[in-house]
């Protein structure tokens, strides 16, 4: 998936590991702030359509 940093606003690939993100952090790459992945996703792959109209209709 995609995540953007709060910070700098960069968006940077993320691979994500069994599904639960709550507790996951990623460090940015750009700025090295530290934020959590489930409250900065900007897309998720859409491997299928229902997963892809459940990320819009959140929006
Ligand atoms: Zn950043």
């Amino acid at each position: 998936m995609i995540l953007r940093c709060p910070q700098c606003k960069h968006a940077m690939k993320y691979q994500a590991m069994n599904g639960n993100l709550e507790d996951k952090r990623k460090t940015c790459v750009y700025c090295n702030r530290s934020f959590s992945v489930k409250s900065n996703i900007l897309a998720k792959q859409p491997k299928s359509n229902n997963a892809y109209k459940g990320f819009k209709s959140a929006l």
